[in-house]
């Protein structure tokens, strides 16, 4: 999932405006005859550098002039007349990411293999996928004009990894001087022109824990409800990290932090009405404890950092048993098959499971997939790959085999290691699907 949308960053070269890369039949851009592959260059006299300029620029317009590069070359001038809300009906090339100016000690990148794809190595730092996709920034190296565009744009939320607001542990956790670690001015610029910010902390033992993670918490807490959230998740070290400087999280410190964390929890709820700093499912896990309820969570404001997945999972479950036990499955003896999940979710998915199939006659099996590509420190169902799963194929049982979605790269059937569903299932010699929670529920329908 972490190589979302920078494939183009590593495979294009900048070039002026925005390419078309589909153009919708009997749409307003077919009737003006717009093609995939031409670039748009301006709207109404303005350059657009990409389809959230084209987005800001036409959105409310009704009249509008067009600067179109077209793919033969020829440069068009278009005028339009549109209905008030009238779709384009175009689709654009992704934005190319911009690369991070920092060095972090715990930084993914370090964590890859060798010989991992350049694409799982690009250090995004962008403000608009921030806005888009919620990636998270550091805002160390964001532009005056990127300032600008945030605030103009109004790409609000915007996703800030603030780690520690103890400057120097923040310019040692990124790797870059005090002056550049402080990011409070750009922050407060950010805050005062409207801009909300959710924050994320990576907690590393020994660093940003203890006192200067609540302090950290403290900090931010005071500037709610413009900043939302912090996110608090564990730094995940796999075997190609061993930058000494950083310490394994075991379950013992997740406890401890569990221990740290609740009472300052508590009184926020009882100061801000919400949790407002949130540890991830991990810590929770790793420690042995249940994850908190679904009212710890409100309405899940960072259930993309892995903040209430789990709970969010109960939750979704307990609808399903409701409208089974209404509607129970009509063929659930030929649903006889294996579910792939990552080793820390993997003992509550099988509680659930067995209880479905007591119940309702179906035959699902779990299998923990242990991660030897990045390590076995690394549990989470969306970094498994097909090295690893195919080292756990003597466990799979049934007709089928169904592996998380989040495991795959977002545009194609390919997992972290580089496999192809297609190539995985030819191994297996079994239907494999990559599937989400819901593709699952309807397979009980
Ligand atoms: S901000 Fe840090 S963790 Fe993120 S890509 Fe850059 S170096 Fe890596």
């Amino acid at each position: 999932m972490y190589e979302f949308a920078v494939t183009p960053a590593v495979t294009q070269i900048r070039r002026r405006g925005v390419e078309v890369t589909d153009v919708t039949p009997a749409s307003l851009a077919a009737e003006l005859e717009l093609e995939a592959g031409d670039r748009i260059i301006k709207v109404n006299g303005r350059a657009v550098r990409d389809y959230l300029d084209f987005r800001f620029q036409t959105g409310g317009e009704t009249e509008l002039v067009l600067n179109v590069l077209k793919k033969t070359g020829e440069e068009w001038e278009i005028e339009i007349d549109r209905d008030e809300g009238e779709d384009f009906g175009l689709a654009f090339e992704n934005i190319v990411p911009r690369q991070c100016a920092n060095e972090c000690l715990f930084c993914f990148c370090k964590g890859n293999p060798p010989d991992a794809r350049p694409a799982l190595s690009f250090r995004d730092e962008d403000v608009r996928l921030s806005f888009l996709y919620g990636n998270y920034t550091t805002l160390t190296s964001i532009t005056e004009q990127e300032m600008r565009r945030v605030i103009e744009q109004r790409l609000t939320p915007q996703y800030v990894s603030v780690h520690a607001t103890d400057l120097k542990v923040r310019a040692h956790l990124l790797g870059v001087d005090e002056q550049r670690a402080d990011i409070s001015a750009k922050m407060r610029r950010m805050l005062d022109a409207g801009i909300e910010i959710h924050a994320q902390v990576v907690l590393c033992p020994g660093i940003n824990d203890g006192e200067i993670l609540q302090r950290t918490i403290c900090d931010l807490a005071a500037e709610y409800p413009r900043v939302k959230s912090v996110a608090i998740v564990p730094l995940g070290l796999t075997r190609y990290n061993t930058d000494e400087r950083l310490t394994h999280v075991t379950p013992a410190f997740c406890e401890l932090v569990i221990r740290h964390i609740t009472p300052v929890q508590r009184d926020l709820r009882k100061r801000l009405g919400t949790t407002f700093a949130f540890l991830g499912d991990e810590i929770y896990l790793r420690a042995g404890h249940s994850v908190p309820s679904r009212r710890h969570y409100g309405d899940y404001p960072q259930i993309e950092d892995g903040i209430g997945m789990v709970r969010s999972f109960y939750e979704d479950f307990q609808k399903l048993w409701r409208r089974l036990e209404q509607r129970p499955p009509r063929y659930a003896q030929q649903l006889n098959g294996t579910i792939l999940t990552g080793t820390l979710f993997a003992p509550i998915l099988k509680d659930l499971l067995t209880r479905l199939n007591e119940r309702f006659g179906t035959c699902f099996h779990v299998v923990a997939v242990k991660n030897q590509y990045f390590g076995s420190e690394i549990e989470v169902a969306g970094l498994m790959t097909g090295t690893d799963i195919i080292a756990a194929c003597h466990a799979i049982k049934g007709d089928f085999v169904i592996m998380p979605r989040a495991a795959l790269k977002s545009d194609e059937a390919i997992m972290l290691d580089g496999m192809k569903v297609e190539d995985l299932q030819q191994q297996l010699g079994l239907p494999l699907s990559a599937l989400n929670f819901d593709e699952l529920a309807a397979m009980l329908s």
